[in-house]
């Protein structure tokens, strides 16, 4: 049910969910908030997403390090209990260490934050809209402190938080999913174009759950291509698009969690292509 709100939320972010810049905020802002997610701050972050995909200098999220950028402790994670450790902590706070923190987000001269409206994600006439995110994000925290008196902090952890946090890793793990895989390249400036960032995202299969993500999982690639089509639309589109791709196409079937497991183990850093000749396209490795 929350996944639903999120997805709305998002398409809003998008101007894909009514034909009213207006409506599609208002929507928006209050779907998000209520998700105690800012707005206006991560639709400006999540329009340079779509619009700078796949591009190691300007992406701006799920952006690998090259290999000479990894922190040394880095190795101690590469067998299985430490991996198991990272994808436990990246499902579970990943996404609020990426709104607050910026983890694994684009590399910018200073610290920067989605809650920080002089941040250097914005620009100058998104600085406004990211204080009215702000504003609400702090009803939201009110509004909570006081259901917390009326009901309790219990109450209000098994109705609210522990969805929220099934939510968030959903949504860190489709995501996630969605932007790594080890067959697919980043491009530095020289090789980068949007079509071919757009093309190095990959649709996955969840099963039955593809029906409870409302078909997220499996209709991204399409999404990055058309991004203000509304989701119901996606795999229609999706599928008249597959010939016309070809193998431009990227899915696999893999089951998700084997998969999971296998990109933690492969996708750790990046390194240009093996034979040279194309200096602007980065591969993922896991050998230190
Ligand atoms: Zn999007």
């Amino acid at each position: 049910m929350l996944t639903s709100v999120w997805i709305i939320a998002h398409e809003c972010g998008h101007h894909a969910f009514s034909d009213y810049q207006i409506v599609d905020d208002v929507v928006g802002l209050l779907l998000h908030t209520a998700l105690l997610v800012p707005y206006f701050s991560w639709k400006y972050s999540h329009r340079r997403h779509h619009s700078n995909i796949g591009s190691m200098e300007r992406d701006e999220v799920f952006v690998p390090k090259p290999k000479s950028k990894m922190p040394w402790y880095n190795n101690y994670f590469n067998n299985p209990p430490g991996r198991l450790l990272v994808i436990l902590v990246t499902l579970t706070v990943g996404w609020p260490l990426y709104l607050a923190f910026n983890v694994s987000g684009r590399e910018y001269d200073r610290f920067t934050c989605h809650y920080d409206p002089n941040g250097p994600i914005f620009s100058n006439r998104e600085r406004l809209q990211v204080y009215i995110s702000d504003l609400g994000i702090m009803s939201a925290i009110y509004v909570l402190y006081k259901i917390v008196m009326a009901k309790g902090f219990v109450w209000l952890v098994c109705v609210y938080g522990v969805p929220m946090i099934v939510v968030n890793v959903c949504v860190v793990l489709i995501t996630y999913l969605q932007h790594t895989h080890p067959s697919l390249p980043h491009y530095g400036e020289s090789e980068w174009d949007w079509l071919r960032g757009a093309l190095a995202t990959v649709d996955r299969d969840y099963g039955v759950l593809n029906k409870v993500f409302h078909n997220s999982t499996n209709t991204h690639v399409v999404h990055h291509l058309f991004s203000t089509m509304p989701h119901y639309h996606g795999m229609e589109a999706t599928n008249v698009l597959k010939p016309i791709l070809g193998e431009y196409y990227s899915f696999d079937a893999t089951p998700i969690w084997k998969a999971l497991w296998r990109e933690a183990r492969e996708c750790l850093f990046v390194e240009p292509d093996e034979d040279g000749a194309q200096n602007g396209v980065f591969w993922y490795r896991n050998k230190f």
